[in-house]
């Protein structure tokens, strides 16, 4: 059966337990072994789909159709696996399972309690994923050992090792050393005592992943290894990195963490293989062009919001040896000064995904802007609607025209709601979501990227292109070149007079990888190159 791996975090947050988590299941996997991720979030929403880029960032939706954590996405990014329902699971979606079987009765007679149902419907959550199909479960647990509501996640662990037996579990720390700079030293102590307040809920770490500015001498290892309770072999440094998050993996594999797990648990495994990983690295370090792409967004200043379009555009930029400097404009700059000063020498435009009115006006004029001035334009679900509604305003001269996501009484309602989701009254995971197939148009810019004419992507919106405009944005120029199998609903809008101008209506950022980079942004960045080497020669 399944092996059990769980990254817990101590002193501080933002250490990176989910790229240490997923760098773990990029080496495993790499040494053949059949691995599962899942992530434990602490709050008591159900899921983050109803929550605010500025608390959360990204939302990433699975194939299945789960608004789950963003760190699902290193998961997948790195470790290659496609993540789903069953791999996030908030305090909130616990409770909520637990008080829906209480109504129902299932409990009738009995109380109902933290310890041992809460705990016992978390150990569930994590069999879940468990089957003679997977050799590990890789199991984040979000927040900071010691944080009040992290506490019956934590109970819920030493229950399932205490159950599945030592030898079947093991638990790896994400710790803090610091580097004081003006006494010249690191200091184990937040670590010892991080550590402690583990042991105190009678978990004992395995392993500690020491995140640290500078690398730790033997002694100082040693000196954690003692004080902490680990093997000497189990303390791994996690300094920060040059080039790339994807270079950790590389730094882990270094200290031969992989060989502790598989020892550990005592698997039968391959010769650990990075290769394509490597040659992955070393095109990003000798990349020696620069193209700039713009990311028009209203998150600008929250790095995270759009998490996984950042990393789909390093992807691009490194499968034709460039990199990718993303220039962050906001869609209130554009409002206020127009997209001449705010965009001038970009070489490509992103118009990301979005929801509420703030910043579509802006968005508006930096498509106008793309497609007066032939610069690449790649516009992703809200960017697609604005690219429709900036066509039927400048081209098709439609005055007025909007999605009634911002204007509901616009008399050309470009983007419109979907008859199902007339009804629909809960916020929370009602949207078109999740994996759905798309049919390319024959001679298509698509189909070229593609290279195949049914495509699957992820879908995390609930407005739509209305059909009603399909014939005059065709005779005008704008073709229709991705849609539903059945037809009925536009995914993809380009111009073909355009260098390059496409406009998808789902998320195909969501399913690029670092050695697998998404088409769409390997080609766009292939035509911010064009374009940057034309302004430039
Ligand atoms: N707000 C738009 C909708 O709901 C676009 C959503 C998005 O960009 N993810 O359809």
């Amino acid at each position: 059966m399944s092996k059990f791996i769980f990254v817990t975090g101590g002193v501080v947050s933002s250490l990176g337990k989910g790229i240490t988590a997923a760098s773990i299941g990029l080496l495993l996997r790499s040494r053949g072994l059949r691995v599962v991720h899942q992530k434990y979030d602490p709050y008591l929403n159900v899921d983050p789909g109803t929550m605010s880029p500025y608390q959360h960032g990204e939302v990433y939706v699975t194939d299945d159709g789960a608004e789950t954590d963003l760190d699902l996405g290193h998961y997948e990014r790195f470790s290659g696996v496609t993540t789903s329902r069953n791999c996030n699971y908030t305090a909130g979606r616990i409770y909520d399972t637990l008080i829906k079987k209480e109504r129902r009765g299932d409990f009738l007679g009995g109380t109902v309690q933290v310890v041992p149902h809460v705990t016992g419907e978390i150990c569930e959550a994590i069999r879940s994923v468990a089957s003679p199909d997977v050799d590990v479960v890789i199991a984040e647990i979000g927040g900071t050992v010691g944080d009040i509501e992290s506490h019956p996640f934590l109970e819920a662990l030493r229950i399932f090792r205490q159950k599945e037996g030592r030898g079947n579990v093991m638990f790896i720390h994400v710790t803090l050393v610091p580097y004081l700079h003006k006494a010249g030293e690191v200091k184990t102590k937040p670590t010892q005592h991080s550590a402690q307040r583990l042991r105190e809920i009678g978990i004992i770490a395995d392993l500690l992943v020491c995140r640290s500015e500078v690398p730790l001498s033997k002694e100082i290892k040693n000196k954690l290894a003692l004080f902490c309770n680990v093997d000497e072999d189990a303390v791994i440094e996690a300094t920060d990195v040059d080039h790339s998050i994807y270079e950790i993996p590389l730094m882990f594999a270094a200290q031969k963490l992989d060989d502790f797990i598989v020892d550990h648990f005592g698997l039968n495994a391959k010769r650990l293989d990075l290769k394509l990983w490597r040659d992955y690295i070393d095109r990003v370090i000798s990349a020696q062009r620069t193209v700039r792409i713009a990311m028009v967004g209203k998150y600008t200043e929250v790095p995270d919001a759009y998490k996984s379009i950042h990393e789909s555009l390093a992807h691009g930029g490194a499968f034709h040896s460039t990199k990718v400097k993303i220039v962050n404009v906001s869609t209130d700059t554009i409002e206020e000064n127009g997209p001449e000063a705010a965009l001038a020498g970009v070489d490509g435009i992103l118009v990301p995904g979005g929801f509420g009115t703030r910043g579509h006006e802006g968005k508006i004029e930096a498509i106008r802007y793309a497609r007066e001035k032939g610069i690449p334009m790649f516009g992703i679900c809200l960017g697609m609607q604005m690219a429709a509604v900036e066509f039927a305003r400048n081209v098709l001269k439609l005055k007025g025209a909007d999605s009634i996501e911002f204007t509901p009484e616009t008399p050309h309602p470009i983007i419109n709601l979907m008859e199902e989701q007339k009804k629909v009254m809960n916020l929370g995971g009602t949207m078109r979501l999740g994996a759905m197939p798309c049919k390319l148009a024959t001679g298509s810019l698509a189909e070229k990227i593609y290279g195949k004419e049914i495509i699957s992507e992820r879908h995390r919106h609930r407005f739509e292109f209305n059909n009603d405009y399909r014939d005059q944005f065709v005779k005008n120029g704008m073709k229709l070149s991705g849609t539903s199998p059945d037809g009925g609903l536009v995914e993809i809008v380009e111009l073909p007079d355009h260098p390059f101008f496409i406009g998808v209506q789902f998320h195909p950022e969501l399913k690029s990888r670092p050695i697998d980079p998404h088409p769409i942004f390997r080609d766009f960045v292939a035509a911010a190159i064009e374009r940057n080497k034309k302004v430039n020669s």
